[in-house]
């Protein structure tokens, strides 16, 4: 059986490896010491794109546009970049087995890698509606977004079917994202989801209405408060209907189900430490093994700001905990040691030309600004969450660089609530 040894192997090719990739670089690599190994076939880039640029009806992004670090401002690692480095990008190859005990990883065809290190960043996989036993689920022309090659096959499939009908299940980051981008595309949309707003775990009643407005305003038909029950197809397995539990069917000649994801854990779930889904890692990534680290959306780790435990699925915390890993991998090499991870928790989101971001921790109680009159287009408005007398979590719509960065500094450094006015129309 082939067998190869590395001193770092990163289980995983996406947003986390491209970012560790790029830190052991700056770090100091020797050729011939990193491996990465993907089961995707593009080397790390970053995947916020596919569901915004990567299907935009004009232009729209492709690889090798958009590898990592460009999202953050920072070096475009084309695969060139990673041969000239002396790291082997191992692509279309998925990992099946893993040993912590023996430090080894086992492929799909067999091959055995070694590592002195290991840096997991598998990420995670959207939840299907067939994993809920949802009839039809699985009918052609229902789709995904994950990974490149899911990006490629929904935008063949909008191409396909000029002025046609899409249903977007789920009212999250992908399905607002996606609902928008499908709609620039000419397509009749429709959302669907349960709650009684889009994006609840994020938004409050007062945000989630100027979205929802502005979706109706370009068209976008929002029906809340049901689910999908099932689809009908024709003889040829294709999807023609959406069966909603309220009785109602709707039209599709595509659906795109944004339903939320699941980390990938399942290769080492008997191994290490798991908690809230994700391994547990300390404020250097490592896990309950000795050399083994976790980052991005499969790290549970220490949130020094609010002393908790997270898991987080942005891409924001993926890119820094890559860097916190190799940093602290590098230095305990030397005798060293460096801070523990101190992150400030932020999401942004995109769609038409809105944009958004939030930082902190949306807890305590919501004050929402400028919602009722920033009806106009790219209004501006945002909203603070406060609690004991503190700025904890900050949102703004429509911010400029200094606004966002004013707002990071509040939920940071939680101001009082009395200090809100002045940030709020800097
Ligand atoms: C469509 C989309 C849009 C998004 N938009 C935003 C956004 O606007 N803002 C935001 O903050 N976040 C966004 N996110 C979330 C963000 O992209 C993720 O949090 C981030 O990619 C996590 O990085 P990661 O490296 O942990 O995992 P990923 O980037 O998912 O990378 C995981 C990699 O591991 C590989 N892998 C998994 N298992 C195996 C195996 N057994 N063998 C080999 N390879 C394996 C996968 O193929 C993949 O290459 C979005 C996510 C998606 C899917």
């Amino acid at each position: 059986m082939a067998e190869k040894s590395y001193k770092y192997v990163i289980l995983g090719g996406g947003v986390a490896a491209g970012y560790a990739a790029r830190e052991f670089v700056q770090q100091g690599l020797k050729p011939g010491e990193l491996a990465i190994i993907s089961k995707e076939a593009a080397a790390p880039y970053e995947r916020p794109a596919l569901s915004k640029a990567y299907l935009f009806p004009e232009s729209p992004a492709r690889l090798p546009g958009f590898h990592t670090c460009v999202g953050s401002g920072g070096e475009r690692l084309t695969p060139e970049w990673y041969t000239e480095k002396g790291i082997d990008l191992i692509l279309n190859t998925e990992v099946v087995e893993g040993s912590v005990a023996e430090k080894t990883l086992k492929t799909a065809a067999g091959v055995v890698y070694k590592y002195n290190t290991l840096i997991i960043a598998t990420g995670a996989t959207f939840i299907k509606l067939s994993d809920f036993g949802t009839p039809g689920a699985d009918a052609k022309g229902i789709y995904h977004l994950r990974e490149v090659q899911d990006a490629s096959a929904l935008y063949a499939a909008i191409k396909a079917i000029p002025n046609g009908n899409a249903v977007v299940v789920g009212g999250g980051y992908i399905g607002l994202e996606l609902a928008a981008v499908l709609r620039m595309n000419n397509l009749n949309v429709t959302m669907v989801y349960p709650e009684p707003f889009c994006m609840p775990r994020l938004f409050v009643s007062e945000i989630a209405a100027y979205y929802e407005g502005y979706y109706k305003e370009k068209g976008i038909n929002i029906i809340k408060g049901t689910v999908a029950s099932g689809f009908e197809t024709n003889d040829q397995g294709e999807v023609q209907v959406v069966k909603l539990k309220d009785g109602r069917e709707l039209k599709a000649d595509i659906v795109i189900v944004g339903v939320g994801a699941r980390p990938n854990t399942g290769l080492f779930k008997d191994q290490l430490t798991l908690e809230k889904g994700g391994f547990k890692v300390d404020g250097f990534f490592k896990t309950s093994a000795p050399d083994v680290y976790a980052v991005g959306d499969v790290a549970t780790f220490p949130l020094k700001l609010y002393d908790e435990l997270r898991r987080v699925e942005h891409v924001d915390h993926a890119r820094k905990s890559a860097i916190q890993a190799v940093q602290a991998i590098k230095a305990a090499e030397e005798g060293k040691t460096i801070e523990e991870y101190d992150y400030l928790p932020y999401f942004y989101s995109r769609a038409f030309t809105l944009s958004w971001q939030f930082y902190g921790d949306n807890v305590g109680n919501a004050v929402v600004w400028g919602a009722d009159t920033a009806s106009n287009v790219n209004g501006k408005f945002g909203a603070y969450w406060v609690k004991d007398g503190k700025v904890i979590g900050a949102f703004l719509e429509g911010g400029s660089p200094d606004e966002n960065k004013a707002l990071a500094e509040a939920a940071r450094n939680q101001v009082p609530v009395s200090t809100i006015k002045e940030i709020a129309h800097l």
